[in-house]
């Protein structure tokens, strides 16, 4: 079916992401995920292309414009190699950049966004803490003013990219309790006072790595703050749209994996002298399996138009969150179940893709915590 947001640029840029992906990360990908790492060159080939430009000013190293469905685009087209973590490893300076640009002084955008977009450096957003994710406004750690610094406090845990980044964007406390104590700060890998150690045997994505981030009476220059103090919550809100969009369109490109390769095996695989996918029961879970990415498919293009036409969604985008990976979950059980016992054998990108399905189902707002979003977005 022709979608009328396709138009050339869109089709010349996801053709030659394809290509990319194709070419440089599937054949690899799978060894890649078992050797726990990838290639350095990934993230600044993915770059070259424009993955982290979306938004950045021309003059710190981005592209000068930025478009949702292009961003959508990218994770798309990489859950395509069959391996979440790549695209964790890469989307960590995605999640962060964003705050850097919109908030940090003139000198550290000068500074540190050209070696961030250039690849020589990663960045990664420190929300998570020990006591929970959900529940940002009740975040625990602290930023206590002492003359021309801030000294950080607390811990922060789950941080994708958090061991191979140089700077970090973090939420702490300034004042009080809720939302409004809030604020976010710029912190970098040699500032006083930080440590880091990997989170070690994760359920999937591994080869991007996980860290646990210490705070120990960390001196942060106070003009490190982004944004102004106690704005930090609705900064990390607003950030987490664009990460949920992400995450969606992420969940798609999975889907169509997942589809794609199990369509593949049930032509191949016969049962009872005929294909698999012959057989009446196969051919209604591959229909139930589109029908459920069709709509996921358009929910997305919808949300897109509209994040492109200034308006972000909100309700719209907590909804099709938790949908869409509702969905993938469907699609993993089915497409491993139409595999069989092969489905069960590592290697086998189905089965990763059934592995990773939970963390995009709690990863960047929970399904529960989106569907409480929706319906107060709602007006309920
Ligand atoms: C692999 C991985 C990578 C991650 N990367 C990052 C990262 O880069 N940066 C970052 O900041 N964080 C990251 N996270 C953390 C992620 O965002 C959190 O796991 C998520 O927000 C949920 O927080 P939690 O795990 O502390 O669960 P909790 O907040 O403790 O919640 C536990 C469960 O209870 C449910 N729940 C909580 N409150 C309610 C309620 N009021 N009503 C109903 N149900 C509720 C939740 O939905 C969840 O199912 C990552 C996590 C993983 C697993």
């Amino acid at each position: 079916m022709r979608c009328p947001f396709e138009t050339q640029e869109r089709t010349a840029f996801r053709d030659s992401f394809r290509k990319f992906v194709a070419k440089e990360i599937t054949p690899f990908a799978a060894q890649w995920d078992e050797d726990g790492t990838f290639p350095w060159d990934i993230h600044e080939k993915a770059g070259a292309l424009g993955l982290y430009g979306f938004g950045v000013d021309a003059e710190h190293g981005g592209l000068g414009f930025d478009d949702a469905f292009m961003r959508a685009i990218c994770a798309e087209e990489l859950a395509q190699c069959g391996v979440g973590g790549i695209a964790a490893a890469l989307g960590c300076r995605n999640i962060s950049i964003g705050p850097i640009q919109t908030f940090a002084s003139e000198e550290i955008k000068r500074r540190v966004l050209p070696d961030i977009l250039s690849r020589r450096k990663a960045s990664c957003l420190a929300i998570t803490e020990p006591s929970g994710g959900s529940d940002v406004a009740n975040m625990k750690t602290t930023a206590r003013k002492e003359g021309s610094h801030y000294i950080l406090n607390g811990s922060k845990t789950f941080i994708t990219g958090g061991m191979i980044s140089d700077y970090f964007v973090v939420g702490a406390r300034t004042s009080g309790s809720g939302l409004s104590g809030v604020s976010l700060f710029f912190v970098e890998k040699d500032m006083p006072g930080f440590s880091r150690t990997a989170l070690e045997r994760k359920m999937g994505w591994w080869c991007s790595d996980q860290a646990s981030l210490y705070f120990d009476d960390c001196r942060v220059p106070e003009d490190n703050m982004l944004g102004p103090e106690g704005a930090g919550f609705l900064a990390i809100m607003n950030n987490f749209n664009y990460e949920r969009v992400a995450i969606i369109a992420q969940a798609l490109g999975m889907m169509k994996l997942a589809l794609k390769e199990c369509i593949a095996y049930a032509q191949e695989r016969h049962t009872f002298g005929k294909p698999l996918i012959k057989h009446q029961v196969i051919r209604h879970k591959i229909a139930d399996m589109s029908a459920k990415i069709d709509a996921c498919e358009a929910y997305l293009n919808q949300i897109c138009w509209n994040i492109n036409e200034g308006d972000i969604p909100v309700a719209e985008i907590s909804k099709a969150k938790f949908f869409t990976t509702k969905a993938l979950e469907y699609v993993a059980s089915e497409a491993m179940q139409i595999f069989g016992g092969a489905g069960y054998l590592r290697g086998n990108a189905v089965e990763r893709i059934y592995r990773e399905v939970k963390v995009l189902a709690i990863g960047g707002g929970s399904e529960e915590i989106m569907k409480d979003l929706a319906v107060r977005q709602m007006g309920y």
